[in-house]
């Protein structure tokens, strides 16, 4: 089983041509669209974009450093814009708030 704990480990993944094989998959299989915009009822899509893949990120749904097994499976794939992507993982890492126990 192989892990992605480190950089190193992430980087050797995102550079593999599996990896690459699948993200165009899972952009095909979404029509370029952000999958999150779509939710919220704006259809994003780079389609016709000669950079959509500057703009377009393939999102690991649950993240491969937790689920290993699940790094090359379609069905654990989405695409976001770097927009959504980005809030995403901002998500994940950013602090509770302050505890202001001045008040008390
Ligand atoms: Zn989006």
């Amino acid at each position: 089983m192989p892990e992605y704990k480190t950089y190193e480990q992430k980087m050797r993944f995102y550079k593999s041509s599996e990896w690459k094989s699948l993200r165009l998959q899972a952009l095909e299989r979404d029509n370029y669209e952000c999958q999150e915009c779509k939710r919220q009822g704006e259809v994003y899509t780079d389609q016709h974009d000669p950079d959509k893949h500057k703009r377009l990120d393939v999102d690991h749904i649950k993240e491969i450093e937790d689920y290993p097994d699940l790094a090359l499976e379609l069905d654990n794939l989405q695409v976001l814009c770097v927009w959504h992507h980005n809030e995403k993982h901002n998500r994940f890492s950013s602090k509770p708030p302050k505890w202001d126990d001045e008040k008390w």
